[in-house]
């Protein structure tokens, strides 16, 4: 209690000591915000520049301090005194990542841009710097000596080989080579980002002739409509490459022309040889990392990226893959026979192609289980579906969501709520759910501040935010999710438990292979018969979701899965393919995915999740690891299987043995030394298969 007392006072006397001058840059001042979140209303776009430059010149003076520190190396003086420098760079990073991400424009894409090299030098002087690595290498050869806890030598084994990683062993030379291709590829990757975000946002189709809109639903031709009109187009409907308008075009516009009109915009993106062109960038980004691995010692990019995952090996995650690639191609060739075939039916004198997957898919689907996702959506609005999610970390956790808005937002549209147990205070989570032009694509969650302890031992709530872009609102009717949004809502939010519920000293990373199970986890609760009684509720009449459409979601839960698993399966056969080649080639891009795609057998009716221009997860951190999410899926479902096996879904037990195994050691152990503790022997790949019905009966 007197130290609580006494850490008040010193907190107070901070925020008394920050005169309002030496406070013109908000990054150079304590953040008296609700649970410190960055101070948005008050940060400017001015302040970013020069705290990034004054951040990384902190660092490099703090690690200096520790060079020069003339004690005998010892972990708290070199490898914890090293997790506390950096602070102000850190405070700047987390202030920019939301804004980057989902509210970004053309100033923040050029200091982007501007920073880029600065920063890639910045890691490379650290990462690169003899007089450091000296020093851990002589705590890493001694470690026995120093009374470490099993945390501790994690840590320590991660930074000494992080250093080796980096290319410390090389000689002088080959380090200003690797110097040399870290920054020309950080370019290349921010390049290819920016290129994909203005050529999904460049692409739309403009419908004039209501006849055209044939199949279409009421809510969908409203959300067309609205956005014609914020273009001043009035009367018309536009369609764009955004999911929410995307997919919904696909799935049931009659007018097979203009499906494919739309198809062919969304997979020609970065591939039209204009000036957002990604081809060439990604073809220089495979043969730099074929450079920079070879440079390392490493036989291929697959090589390097797998050493530190889970998988640990290239042949293993080929094996793997191929394994479920035998189980699901004669399903989605099935399926494909099943459209073909109603095609013929109706009389149509064409064969299926890739833009008519969707909408015969969805035919199929109502015809067989007579559901469709336009039933559905009054379920699931926004609201209820974050009510279910919850629900289900209360039921399963303890935890206690309220909604804040006292916070500084960095978009007025993102929503905030503290998460607490037992009354006690344990972070904060702020999602953002609509698309904008500001925001890139797709959905996903950051720990703006992870937890850990600080350097006096005090427990560091951790700051979670949660991005999505889901079908928004429109005129009167709020948001209305697709089964799949909810899904996606639900992931994410896996994602924030894992930051919500750590319970660590150091924050360490997590194996992009081991990172998906929190997060897929929580998708298998969703659709759960006793889960759906009590967040599925009609927007309007505030109904519970019938038995019979209940019914119906089960029945239809592993339709279309041969076509889920194979589409999923030839992206990630693609990213291994790319990144296990052993020769710095020049590859023409279309050539080497239509030939790789060729190899694998995939049907013509099919194309990969991603094409390679518009790959942004192999440029972002997924390169050789898109493979991860089907990794992370054996975990998942053979999780799920541990709660299910007891009868209850939510059952104590297990619950909090996943959190304690699981989430509450976050990255602070061995990944497979986790599962283990957690379920009490190896993973395996039935449970999967199983759970997309793609075990052969
Ligand atoms: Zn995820």
């Amino acid at each position: 209690m007197k130290k609580l007392f006494i850490m008040l006072l010193i907190i107070s006397l901070g925020a008394v000591s920050c005169k309002k001058e030496s406070c013109e840059n908000p990054f150079y001042c304590d953040w008296d915000t609700p649970f410190e979140v960055p101070p948005f209303d008050k940060i400017k776009f001015e302040h970013f520049k020069p705290a990034y430059l004054k951040g990384m010149e902190e660092q490099m003076a703090e690690v200096d301090a520790i060079i020069n520190n003339p004690e005998e190396p010892t972990f708290d003086n070199t490898v914890r005194a090293m997790q506390f420098t950096g602070e102000l760079l850190t405070k700047v990073q987390r202030a920019m990542g939301p804004l980057s991400g989902a509210n970004t424009n053309d100033s923040i894409q050029a200091l982007q841009r501007d920073m880029s090299p600065l920063f890639s030098k910045h890691r490379d002087d650290i990462s690169l710097n003899e007089k450091l690595f000296e020093r851990v290498k002589s705590v890493y050869e001694n470690r026995d000596r120093f009374d470490l806890t099993p945390e501790e030598s994690k840590l320590l084994e991660d930074e000494y080989l992080g250093f080796i990683r980096s290319g410390i062993g090389l000689s002088p030379e080959d380090k200003d080579k690797l110097r040399k291709l870290n920054s020309e590829q950080s370019l290349l990757s921010l390049k290819f980002g920016q290129n994909l975000l203005a050529e999904t946002n460049s692409f739309t189709l403009v419908i004039d002739n209501e006849q055209d809109l044939s199949g279409l639903p009421e809510g969908v031709r409203e959300q067309a409509a609205g956005a014609a009109k914020t273009k001043d187009m009035d009367g018309k409907w536009l369609f764009t490459m955004h999911n929410p308008s995307y997919i919904p075009f696909m799935t049931y516009a009659d007018n097979r022309e203009l499906r494919e009109k739309m198809f062919r915009g969304y997979m020609m993106r970065g591939n039209n040889g204009n000036e957002n062109d990604n081809n060439q960038i990604l073809a220089d980004l495979i043969r730099l990392r074929v450079i920079r691995a070879k440079l390392l010692g490493y036989e291929s990019h697959a090589d390097f990226v797998l050493e530190r995952n889970m998988a640990k090996e290239p042949e293993t995650v080929l094996n793997f893959l191929a394994q479920i690639w035998e189980a699901a191609l004669p399903v989605a060739k099935a399926e494909a026979a099943a459209q073909q075939e109603l095609i013929d039916r109706e009389g149509g004198k064409f064969k299926l192609e890739p833009w008519d997957w969707f909408y015969y898919t969805e035919k199929i689907r109502k015809e067989k289980y007579d559901l469709s996702d336009e039933e559905t959506r009054p379920y699931f609005s926004v609201k209820s579906v974050t009510d279910g999610m919850f629900y289900v970390a209360n039921k399963l956790y303890g935890l206690e969501f309220s909604e804040r808005n006292d916070i500084p937002l960095y978009h007025p549209d993102v929503k905030t709520f503290e998460v607490k147990r037992d009354d006690k205070h344990l972070g904060i989570l702020m999602i953002d759910y609509h698309p904008r032009a500001s925001k890139r694509g797709g959905a996903w969650c950051s720990g703006l501040r992870p937890q850990r302890l600080d350097e006096d031992g005090k427990f560091e709530t951790p700051l979670v935010s949660m991005v999505t872009n889901f079908t928004p609102p429109s005129g009167d009717t709020p948001s209305l999710l697709t089964p799949d949004e909810a899904s996606t809502l639900f992931h994410e939010f896996g994602h924030a438990l894992h930051n919500l519920l750590s319970n660590t000293e150091y924050t360490s990373g997590v194996s992009r292979d081991f990172v998906e199970l929190p997060s897929q986890i929580m998708e298998h609760w969703v659709f759960e018969p006793e889960v759906l009684k009590v967040y599925a509720k009609h927007y309007q009449t505030g109904e519970v979701i019938p038995d019979t459409l209940i019914e119906k979601i089960e029945k239809a839960g592993k339709f279309n899965a041969g076509f889920t698993t194979v589409e999923y399966l030839a992206a990630s056969s693609l990213d291994m393919e790319y990144h296990s080649l052993t020769e710095p080639v020049e590859i023409n891009i279309s050539e080497f995915e239509k030939k790789a795609m060729e190899k694998y057998g995939l049907i013509k009716e099919i194309i990969p999740r991603y094409r390679s221009t518009y790959f942004n997860h192999i440029i972002g951190g997924y390169s050789a690891g898109y493979y991860s999410y089907i990794w992370c899926e054996q975990l998942d479902a053979d999780a799920y299987k541990a709660f299910k096996e007891t009868g209850d879904i939510f059952n104590h037990e297990v619950a909090a043995r996943f959190e304690k195994e699981i989430l509450a050691s976050k990255g602070s152990k061995d990944e497979l030394e986790m599962w283990i503790a957690f379920r009490g022997r190896e993973p395996g790949i039935e449970a999967l298969l199983e759970n997309r019905g793609l075990l052969k009966q």
